[in-house]
């Protein structure tokens, strides 16, 4: 499936299809900028930090230990799925911009990619209309799209980076 994200370790990792789905290095580049913005962000510890607190309150209420080693076993998946909060996605977004723009990459390359993304999740939800069930289909695309929402509004101020430092 599509998709990229960074381990609090800082390791960033990054699909083949992603990459596939990509028509130049710039693009990739842009994915990878936006992932290392949550590393220097350290969002992916804030997230295991409010999903440890979580857990520890659950734990203090059912008086259980063992929820504490699911939580542990749970940890990759729960990366995987978790969704980062807006103001987190804006922060790494506006990392990846700037750090496009000092290295003369024009961050239009991030609303291509976006778009592509987006475009993609479409055709694959028609295909899959006959040959099989929504929440199949569901699962096998847009996994990065749904950790990280690709509102229009990010697209937009990708643009806007783009015109003021690239046009
Ligand atoms: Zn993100």
């Amino acid at each position: 499936m599509p998709n990229a994200f960074a381990l609090p370790s800082g390791q960033i990792i990054i699909t083949d299809q992603l990459v596939k789905m990509a028509d130049s290095q710039q693009e990739i580049d842009s994915i990878l900028l936006h992932e290392i913005g949550h590393v220097v962000h350290r969002h992916g510890l804030q997230q295991i930090i409010h999903g440890s607190i979580v857990t520890l309150i659950i734990t203090m209420f059912a008086g259980d230990a063992t929820a504490v080693e699911e939580m542990i076993v749970a940890l990759p998946a729960f990366l995987l799925e978790s969704h980062y909060s807006r103001g987190n996605e804006s922060e790494a977004d506006e990392f990846a911009f700037k750090q496009m723009v000092e290295l003369g990459i024009d961050p239009i390359y991030f609303a291509t990619m976006f778009e592509k993304m987006l475009a993609s999740k479409d055709d694959l939800k028609q295909n899959d209309d006959d040959a099989k069930s929504k929440d199949e289909s569901d699962k096998d695309y847009g996994k990065f799209l749904s950790t990280h929402p690709s509102s229009p509004s990010r697209i937009q101020r990708a643009r806007e980076y783009s015109d003021k430092y690239f046009k």
